[in-house]
């Protein structure tokens, strides 16, 4: 079993520039899959041998979904991936969640190769939306695609959902190596992704391969890590409330300590998906509307 990461250029907020996609197979692809991402302008070795790659397109057979390649998050298109796909053969492709810097290239590999085109179910008509492509097949949590399994993990976004494999799991932006990843309304909720942190903390994988920067190889490092990020920000935004913060605008600037002026519509997005959790727990009140928030009295 093979992870192997292509760092795609796209458009995003992730300081990195980049979204990585995953190939996972059966054999390697491209040198050492412990690499790391790999930036499309390091020297990648060619997949060798176009004879391999046809036998193995008739080994596969669909008796052994371990030797079944699965491409996710295809962000983009690349040199190295287009030569990878194309010497390899493509089985499935899937997306982790379909947000824009996840999706784009999604509809030229499934025109230009025979993969089977999977969608989380339920969610087929947003998945059709981003990317122009109607799935082949459905799938839900516990479900195999090819060489892996899935696994529900919303939060990020509402159809999130991670990869696992026997090497790792493909995690997207459930988790990240540095900083955090977004939680921030209208799409995202809190509680359900510190459910999906604990969910993936409780399966203890060797590694993760995110959606952006390099592979983690402390899971359970970076699983309480970010766990406890929420948590902070959640102290500090219930603190601003307690403090007399009234409105969005005053929790936003109570609640960060540091300057959001460049981000400052993420963070009111982030503060509101806070607000929402602790409005659901009981903990204060907030109106969307007006956004106004006050203390349970
Ligand atoms: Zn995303």
């Amino acid at each position: 079993m093979y992870v192997d990461t292509f760092s795609l250029d796209v458009s995003t907020r992730a300081p990195t520039g980049q979204t990585n996609a995953y190939l996972v197979s059966g054999e390697p692809v491209v040198g050492d899959t412990d690499a790391g991402p790999r930036s499309d302008d390091t020297d990648h070795e060619p997949p060798s041998d176009d004879a391999d790659a046809e036998s193995g397109t008739a080994e596969r057979a669909d008796t052994d979904p371990e030797t079944e390649t699965l491409l996710i998050d295809p962000a983009a298109r690349s040199e190295t991936l287009d030569t990878v796909v194309h010497e390899k053969g493509l089985d499935h492709v899937a997306v982790t969640h379909t947000h824009p810097d996840h999706v784009d290239a999604v509809a030229h590999y499934a025109t230009t190769t025979d993969a089977t085109v999977w969608a989380r179910r339920w969610r087929t008509d947003r998945f059709r939306e981003a990317t122009g492509v109607d799935p082949d097949r459905t799938f839900l949590d516990g479900d195999a695609v090819g060489p892996a399994r899935v696994s529900d993990t919303p939060g990020h976004a509402p159809d999130h959902v991670a990869f696992e494999t026997a090497r790792g799991v493909v995690c997207g932006d459930l988790a990240v190596a540095t900083g955090s990843v977004a939680v921030a309304a209208p799409e995202g909720d809190v509680r359900a992704y510190l459910a999906s942190l604990r969910r993936l903390l409780a399966r203890d994988p060797p590694r993760l391969y995110p959606g952006h920067g390099p592979v983690i190889d402390d899971p359970r490092g970076t699983c309480e890590r970010l766990l406890a990020h929420r948590r902070d920000r959640e102290r500090a935004v219930r603190e601003a409330v307690a403090g007399g913060a009234r409105d969005l605008e005053s929790v936003v600037d109570d609640a960060y300590e540091t300057d959001v002026s460049g981000v400052r519509d993420l963070a009111r997005a982030t503060v509101v998906a806070h607000l929402e959790k602790l409005a659901a727990e009981g903990h204060l009140r907030w109106d969307p509307t007006t956004e106004r928030v006050s203390p349970v009295t």
